[in-house]
């Protein structure tokens, strides 16, 4: 594993290299399709990622939190307001079941294999840290810093069921009763907005109930489902230098996600857990500067601290 990139260091390499994929994805399906909308698409979010990761390193360390919360608001509200509400793209992942059944490639197919399959490779699921417009809003409750005991591990397993509930009625809708996708139709845009209604009322539930604003995305959020596989190569993770951590537990309190950071980073491992979403909170709660984001390819090996 070899350290490249500090963003407390002021290191720009992430915002750039992200810059470019996303550049290089609209490039290359502007030419492909011709269609301009790719151009302007994917250039908006790699631009706005860009620039949220900016300010990020720019700020001071109290202030870095703001970044993220700007790049969750230009990219999460793009895509519910323009693509969803202007372009009727349902972008739930009942959506993206129908137009790839449909054989359709429709924004929201490319957007789950660019955010949430393809992309998780090289950007881990940076999409859930700094980008979900469902997180956009959970993020606004006062339960950053949650102070409960996680759920025990039955409760994780919800998503899988929501996955499969999902699918299943979609599999019901396309065979069963011969229900087909039409773009840019007013039942994709009902579908679109019931469904976002529907996580909105049980994300903020789960976080008064639980104390826990990411609680939504532990337990019921289908999504991870899909990005834990390529999560787990993903070549941009957290790292940290052991000989510099004073087992502090900051980090560990910190991480909305429970994972326990400083013990990846004592057994001399990257951050392995696929529940990370590169929120980078852990990196700017520690004092010593013993944690960074870089990329890299890790060893395969077990790892008692993976989930
Ligand atoms: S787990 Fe789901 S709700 Fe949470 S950030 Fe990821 S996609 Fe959004
Ligand atoms: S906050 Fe830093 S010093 Fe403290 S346990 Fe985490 S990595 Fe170690
Ligand atoms: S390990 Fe760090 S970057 Fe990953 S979710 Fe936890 S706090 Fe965020």
């Amino acid at each position: 594993m070899s350290s490249t990139s500090s963003l407390k260091r002021s290191d720009l390499t992430i915002p750039i290299v992200l810059f470019a994929v996303f550049w290089g994805i609209a490039i290359l399906l502007w030419l492909t399709t011709g269609r301009i909308f790719y151009l302007f698409n994917f250039g908006y979010i790699g631009a706005a990622l860009a620039v949220g990761l900016g300010v990020y390193v720019a700020l001071p360390a109290r202030k870095k939190p703001l970044g993220r919360r700007l790049a969750q608001f230009l990219v999460g509200a793009y895509m519910l307001l323009f693509l969803g509400l202007l372009q009727r793209e349902n972008m739930q992942i009942e959506g993206f079941f129908f137009y790839l059944l449909a054989g359709i490639f429709a924004g929201s197919v490319i957007h789950y294999l660019v955010a949430k399959v393809a992309g998780v490779l090289i950007f881990n699921r940076g999409w859930c840290g700094w980008a979900c417009w469902t997180v956009m809003v959970l993020d606004l409750l006062p339960f950053k810093r949650h102070k409960t005991e996680p759920l025990p591990a039955p409760w994780w397993g919800l998503r899988y069921v929501h996955f499969g509930l999902s699918l299943g009625l979609v599999a019901l809708l396309w065979w069963g009763l011969g229900y087909r996708v039409q773009e840019q139709s007013l039942i994709e845009l009902y579908w679109l907005l019931g469904g976002n209604l529907l996580y909105y009322a049980t994300g903020i539930v789960l976080a008064f109930t639980l104390k826990d604003n990411r609680a939504f995305c532990k337990y019921i959020c289908p999504i991870p489902t899909l990005q834990k596989i390529p999560a787990r190569f993903a070549l941009l993770k957290i790292a940290g230098k052991a000989d510099k951590c004073t087992d502090c537990g900051a980090c560990n309190k910190m991480c909305p996600m429970d994972i326990n950071v400083s013990g990846y980073i004592k057994n001399n491992q990257r951050v392995l857990s696929t529940e990370c979403v590169m929120c980078l909170e852990c990196v700017n709660v520690c004092a010593k500067d013993a944690l960074f984001a870089n990329f890299a390819v890790d060893k395969v090996r077990n790892s008692s601290h993976s989930f």
